[in-house]
């Protein structure tokens, strides 16, 4: 059949739709139709009060106010300012000092990590794993420079992270390729907001351990949603883990200021390296940043500014800290009054940590979404069940919700 299409196919699939766009643009009508406390709008991955506004970190907007006009409109380096990639590291390990090298390269959001991870560490025609449940994006961005996904089954029967599942797809695709990438989203995942607890992680070392020395892994943490999942401290636990990692794998943050210092349009984030030799650090540094030229080139300034201007600012920090940490636990008080009433109702959750979004599994998931539309419910359908931003509603929303949930799962 000819093709009539006048954009080039190049091996993509590019829906007409943006499925969750649709969704929201719905969820708004019936808000302006029927008022804002009639409807539950869950789709929006973005931290709002319980007005539904959105939540804006005042010490962070302090700082960006405070910019000079140097500042946000001169060029930064490809790489990021070298006050900003201090800041950023500083802000993305915590207390933990690496013993390897930390190579470190500006990306204009987690987005921007991810594609810089998969760009360079895989090939075209290889594909990367990911755990079942995941952020649809990573797909599109493989797709987009002729990659493919694999998935691994998350859980196993007893809602346990599924080592075994991962390690038969990590062995599978090293059968076929010399290189893999591996995406962990953890903690706080999107969709399910479960996190790798210390175990997982140590079975995840053991099997990358045990792969052929000649194969090269890159394994990408996703750590998005890092600042919302719980202590700052123990969700930085899994840290030291990845040093013990052989020198055939190595490790990454994709670290994102979006979520961390509600900075979501400002396109801010870094992907850090913990290498361990300086040539595989610099080597890092230089193929990332040939990416990063030969896509978006360098990324806003501004943000880096405000960043580096937080770190360097002690009484700064500690605000941010401190205000962060409030709108931390209002997101976890959410997240337990959803399961505290899911269990009460008897309605099945994939295992919740923390972070913007819970995940109650299903067989037809575009079915259930569209049943809880017709109760001015929005939720988003992924392939194994539906997503709940817990980030954009209300704790007594919350509470509501489960309920509803399982009147449409059994309707
Ligand atoms: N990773 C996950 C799992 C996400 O959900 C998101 C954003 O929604 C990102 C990464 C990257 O976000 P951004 O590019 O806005 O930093």
């Amino acid at each position: 059949m000819a093709d009539t299409s006048f954009a080039a196919y190049n091996g993509r699939t590019v829906p007409k739709e943006d499925k969750i766009f649709g969704i929201s643009g719905r969820a708004k009508a019936a808000i302006a139709a029927k008022g804002k406390e009639n409807v539950i709008n869950a789709t929006i991955g973005a931290l709002l009060d319980d007005e539904g506004k959105l939540i804006v970190l005042s010490s962070v907007d302090e700082a960006v106010k405070s910019l000079t006009p140097a500042e946000y409109a001169e060029y930064a380096p490809i790489a990021g300012t070298p006050a900003f990639k201090e800041a950023i590291v500083k802000a993305a390990l915590g207390d933990y000092q690496p013993k390897g090298y930390v190579g470190v390269v500006a990306s204009p959001g987690g987005t921007g990590s991810l594609r810089n991870a998969i760009a360079n560490y895989s090939c075209p025609g290889d594909k990367f794993l990911t755990h079942d449940w995941h952020w649809t994006t990573y797909k599109n961005i493989a797709m987009e420079m002729g990659r493919d996904e694999e998935t691994f089954d998350m859980f196993d029967a007893e809602g346990n992270f599924n080592l075994e599942d991962f390690e038969y797809k990590v062995n599978k695709l090293l059968r076929i390729q010399d290189r893999l990438v591996i995406i962990i989203n953890t903690p706080a995942n999107n969709p399910t907001g479960y996190s790798l607890s210390g175990e997982d992680w140590d079975g995840v070392v053991r099997v990358l351990n045990s792969t052929d020395p000649a194969k090269k892994v890159a394994l990408v943490a996703d750590v998005a949603y890092i600042d919302f999942a719980g202590d700052e401290k123990e969700v930085r636990s899994f840290l030291p883990k990845l040093e013990e990692l052989n020198s055939n794998i190595l490790p990454m943050l994709a670290y994102s200021a979006s979520k961390t210092f509600t900075f979501y349009g400002c396109r801010c984030a870094a992907t850090i390296c913990l290498a361990k030799t300086e040539e595989v650090r610099d080597e890092f540094v230089r193929v990332l940043s040939f990416s990063a030229r030969a896509s978006w080139s360098n990324c806003p300034r501004g943000p880096q500014e405000v960043i580096a201007k937080i770190y360097n600012n002690p009484e700064l920090l500690a605000r941010v800290d401190e205000e962060r940490a409030g709108f931390r636990n209002m997101l976890l008080s959410r997240g337990h009054a959803f399961e505290e009433e899911a269990a009460k109702v008897g309605l099945k959750m994939v295992p919740f940590r923390g972070g913007f979004f819970c995940s109650v599994p299903c067989e037809d998931p575009d079915a259930v979404s569209k049943k809880l539309e017709e109760a001015d419910v929005f939720v988003v359908p992924f392939t194994k069940g539906v997503r709940v931003s817990i980030a954009s509603i209300s704790e007594a929303k919350c509470r509501k919700l489960p309920k509803l949930i399982l009147e449409a799962l059994e309707a």
